[in-house]
């Protein structure tokens, strides 16, 4: 489903402060059904109406590119490489009511080792849907113990309720500038 859910939000839209160079990438990974098209939505939904300051948050002068990605479960190795090679940051999604999803979460960071094994790859775990509290499976602690594994940021999120999404985004954007100004120290 690479092709018919891209997602792309550019903060082209705001104009004049975009510099050539090529945007940032991130690329939301995740299991079916975890939310990735609802989070994609979001942001895509947002960027029309972004104005100046938001664009700042996102990064200033870059634009970002939000990737809504492959079926993680369609084992098409190469959509699966390009996916694992195009991004400049992650957003691994799991369902906090689907433990198969927390898992595939982690198959997928391990996956994602193998192909960015530069330590500095911005990534956030996010545990979406946290609005289904009677359908929870997956722990606040379980999620954040396995964030403190994979290395990474660990966040909750309601793509549904608009919750802590734009936290999500905008941690992975914070990422990718402190990545920025410490190459460029
Ligand atoms: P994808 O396969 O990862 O792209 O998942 P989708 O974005 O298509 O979401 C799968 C289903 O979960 C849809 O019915 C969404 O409406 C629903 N969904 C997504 N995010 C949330 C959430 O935060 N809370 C609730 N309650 N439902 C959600």
């Amino acid at each position: 489903s690479w092709s018919s859910s891209d997602s792309v939000i550019s903060t082209d839209s705001a104009g004049e402060t975009a510099e050539t160079g090529s945007p940032y990438r991130v690329v939301l990974l995740g299991a079916n059904g975890v939310g990735k098209t609802a989070f994609a939505s979001i942001f895509a939904g947002a960027a029309d109406s972004m104005d100046s300051d938001e664009c700042e948050l996102c990064g200033g002068e870059k634009t970002v590119t939000l990737l809504d990605t492959w079926d993680t479960e369609s084992d098409d190795e190469w959509a699966q490489e390009r996916c694992m090679h195009t991004g400049d940051a992650y957003l691994l999604l799991y369902s906090i009511t689907d433990r198969a999803s927390f898992l595939r979460a982690s198959e997928l960071r391990i996956i994602l080792r193998h192909f960015r094994p530069a330590q500095h790859t911005p990534i956030i775990l996010v545990g979406n849907k946290c609005d289904l509290v009677r359908r929870r499976e997956v722990s606040v602690s379980e999620g954040r113990a396995c964030a403190a594994v994979f290395d990474c940021k660990f966040i909750e999120t309601s793509a549904a309720m608009q919750h802590n999404v734009w936290e999500a985004f905008h941690g992975i954007v914070r990422q990718l500038r402190l990545r920025r100004d410490s190459k460029e120290a």
